[in-house]
């Protein structure tokens, strides 16, 4: 694409490093961060292990990294991962847990990308030596293509509660933890605390241009550490893009608010467009799906002629459309994405 869309709500992850996060970047403390030596980035790492309740933490490059490490970690090959048909793992990291663990996944079904204790008890193997080992759970808090859900922290203790009686490990994909945090008013150490890992990425609505920072036990970490060097995730001077994570979790964490703020209005705007329908009832956090099938258009070709419009806005499948809010959109952005959306609808509609 040549020309940035005015409006991109086509993910959180469009966010572009403020004037005062490259100030924060540009005057980092910096030093080899393969050797533990970055000053800024164990800084982060303190403050996210913190933040997150557990001993220690790894900054990796990504998100991705985040949940193909731990799964390296917690896993041997042969076993199997129990998690939501929907997790971004099953479908998003290109087979990484095949690939790079070795492992099998166990999907479940479930309402806005959560399940039960009471489906992972099914789920979980006998132990049999003919059966694959179920070893880990993984949870996703918010949940991505589930639509921006939180899940309640009883849902989360009694999954884990049921996974560590079984002998299992708990993962979670905290890609979004700090907008459930904002949306809940619950502390993140409180949806994390069954967790054995659990990380939160810098790079979508916290506004950082790279990184997510993965949390554990001292033990989890160091045995973490040993892949973040097999994947080739070790960094030199990363205290330059940790410091941006450091600005982030000072500066962007309340203003989530906003965004889910934003994200209600464009739902509202948007449900009083005819051929538009909301694919969930309650919007939560950021993330509003929507089908358009009413408009007699695809999704793909609704997002084509929006684009035309200025705006940008994902399809995720044949008929269905995801807008994600973020610090780079606000209120009058909305609102002029769903006249778009309006205006694409109703030409639609005119016959030609
Ligand atoms: C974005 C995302 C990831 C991956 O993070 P990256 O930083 O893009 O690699 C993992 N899980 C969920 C739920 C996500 O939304």
């Amino acid at each position: 694409m040549s020309e940035r869309p005015r409006i991109d709500l086509f993910s959180d992850t469009q966010t572009r490093p403020s004037r005062p996060m490259r100030e924060a970047m540009a005057n980092a403390e910096v030093g080899d961060e393969q050797l533990g030596e970055d000053p800024t980035v164990r800084a982060l790492c303190a403050m996210v292990a913190d933040l997150l309740g557990k001993q220690d933490a790894l900054f990796l490059p990504s998100g991705t990294m985040c949940n193909e490490v731990a799964y390296r970690a917690h896993t041997q090959p042969g076993d199997e991962i129990i998690l939501h048909e929907t997790s971004h793992a099953v479908h998003y990291e290109a087979g990484g847990p095949a690939a790079l663990s070795g492992v099998t996944l166990r999907t479940l079904p479930g309402e806005r990308g959560i399940f039960t204790a009471a489906q992972v008890r099914s789920a979980v193997r006998d132990g049999a030596p003919h059966t694959q080992r179920s070893r880990l759970v993984s949870v996703e808090n918010t949940t991505n293509i589930g639509g921006g859900a939180v899940w309640p922290i009883d849902a989360l203790d009694g999954v884990a509660a049921l996974a560590h009686q079984r002998g299992l490990a708990t993962h979670m994909d905290g890609a979004r933890l700090m907008n459930a945090v904002v949306a809940s008013g619950q502390p993140a150490a409180a949806f994390a605390r069954g967790y054995d890992s659990a990380w939160i990425d810098l790079s979508k609505g916290l506004g950082a241009p790279v990184g997510g920072v993965l949390a554990g036990s001292r033990d989890f970490i160091a045995e973490a550490l040993r892949f973040k060097h097999q994947f080739g995730g070790a960094m030199r001077q990363a205290g330059i893009i940790a410091a941006a994570g450091i600005y982030a979790l000072q500066h962007n964490v309340g203003r989530l608010a906003e965004d889910h703020a934003n994200a209600q209005r464009f739902a509202r705007l948007i449900a009083q467009i005819d051929g538009i329908e909301l694919a969930t009832d309650v919007i939560e956090t950021n993330m509003i799906y929507f089908e358009v099938s009413g408009t007699g258009l695809t999704a793909p070709q609704t997002a084509e002629r929006l684009l035309e419009r200025g705006v940008r806005i994902g399809a995720t499948s044949e008929h269905r459309m995801r807008a994600v809010t973020h610090l780079d959109v606000d209120a009058a952005g909305v609102d002029e994405a769903a006249r778009a959306l309006a205006a694409v609808a109703d030409a639609a509609r005119r016959p030609s």
